[in-house]
């Protein structure tokens, strides 16, 4: 398998972002991504996916959607859409229905940012997930960069602080939405999980002082999604798409935090008496499963089983663990930055059955 970091979840100009799509490709460049995908609120740009080149570097650059009910007060259930290759935001106002939607369009659907508070310093309403009776989607988005913001944004100054010192903002998923995971993995859904980073490049003016905070760049070097594909990119656009959103479908991929250091090089494993699994996959508890975890430096390593912390291994680059009860197993890694324990990595689960 061939690792490729993307980082999805983003706006330009056609909706509320401040950028191109020329602009994030540079900026995807310059901070070393594999693939971008740009998610605009309720419109499906069309004609801008393709690899972008800056000297002898290239990114690919995939379009998605956002789509969320504008008429619903507040505005909340956003969910990312890719792969559908229609632009199905006349389905906004019923989660369920545009979920259908979208399996029927043969794409991949996330709740966006599903749990997102408000920050009333700012004038920003809570619009996290609240459709929990939905069914028939691909997975959540664990970790998303711009909510994290909101739980710390208590007053103006506090956001002034932040668009200087953004390297502070980034902890871990929100426990909240780690915890609706687990108990939707535990009630037997295959839920994928994919952190985004909601980038918006947008201007801020405080008195004097104009800036652009959170720039595409920073966020590109922050919370990816580190997805394996069979083969390395060709450089084909339909045939790239193609595997990169298999893998996302199937879950073969982690959350990675890289701005404390690079995730790249992580792996989640399993191994049974028969076959041998990635993160995403099923395999049989019977005979039991030896699951491994590596790490390209070392950290704190989690292992959970549905939900519940089942071993831990600190300072380690590696660690092995013999299952032999069905479950859904899952890693954690957590490493120190900035003075505070962080959250590093968060894979997707390997399902033992
Ligand atoms: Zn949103
Ligand atoms: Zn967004």
């Amino acid at each position: 398998m061939h690792e490729i970091v993307v980082n999805l979840h983003m706006h330009t100009r056609y909706s509320d972002g401040s950028g191109s799509h020329k602009d994030i490709a540079q900026a995807a460049i310059r901070t070393g991504l594999d693939v971008v995908i740009v998610t605009d609120h309720n419109v499906l740009v069309q004609g801008l996916e393709g690899y972008y080149r800056v000297g002898r570097s290239r990114v690919l650059l995939l379009v998605g959607q956002e789509v969320h009910d504008q008429d619903r007060n507040p505005q909340k259930n956003h969910l990312l859409v890719f792969n559908a290759n229609r632009d199905l935001s006349t389905l906004a106002d019923d989660p369920q229905a545009l979920i259908n939607g979208v399996n029927d369009a043969g794409g991949l659907s996330f709740l966006a940012h599903p749990r997102d508070p408000e920050a009333p310093a700012f004038k920003e309403t809570d619009i996290s997930w609240e459709a929990w009776d939905v069914h028939g989607y691909t997975g959540i988005e664990l970790w998303n960069g711009l909510s994290e913001l909101k739980t710390v944004l208590h007053t103006k100054l506090h956001g002034a602080f932040y668009a200087f010192f953004p390297h502070f903002i980034a902890h871990h998923p929100m426990l909240e939405v780690l915890q609706r995971w687990d108990d939707l993995l535990a009630n037997g859904a295959r839920v994928v999980a994919v952190g985004g980073s909601d980038a918006h490049a947008l201007h801020m003016h405080m008195g004097p002082v104009k800036r652009v905070i959170f720039p595409y760049d920073f966020h590109f070097r922050t919370v990816n999604t580190h997805v394996l594909i069979p083969e390395p990119l060709t450089g084909e656009v339909p045939t790239d798409k193609k595997m990169i959103y298999e893998a996302l479908a199937a879950g073969r991929c982690f959350v990675g935090y890289d701005l404390p250091a690079s995730t790249r090089g992580f792996v989640f494993k399993g191994k049974g008496l028969e076959q041998s699994v990635l993160m995403g996959e099923e395999i049989s508890a019977k005979g039991g499963v030896t699951l491994q975890a590596h790490l390209p430096t070392p950290a704190e390593i989690r292992l959970l089983k549905d939900g519940k912390t089942i071993g831990i291994w600190r300072d380690s680059q590696a660690c092995a663990y013999s299952a032999i009860e069905p479950g859904v197993y899952r890693v954690e890694v957590w490493r120190n930055y900035l003075g505070l324990k962080r959250g590093w990595i968060f894979s997707n689960p390997i399902y033992v059955r």
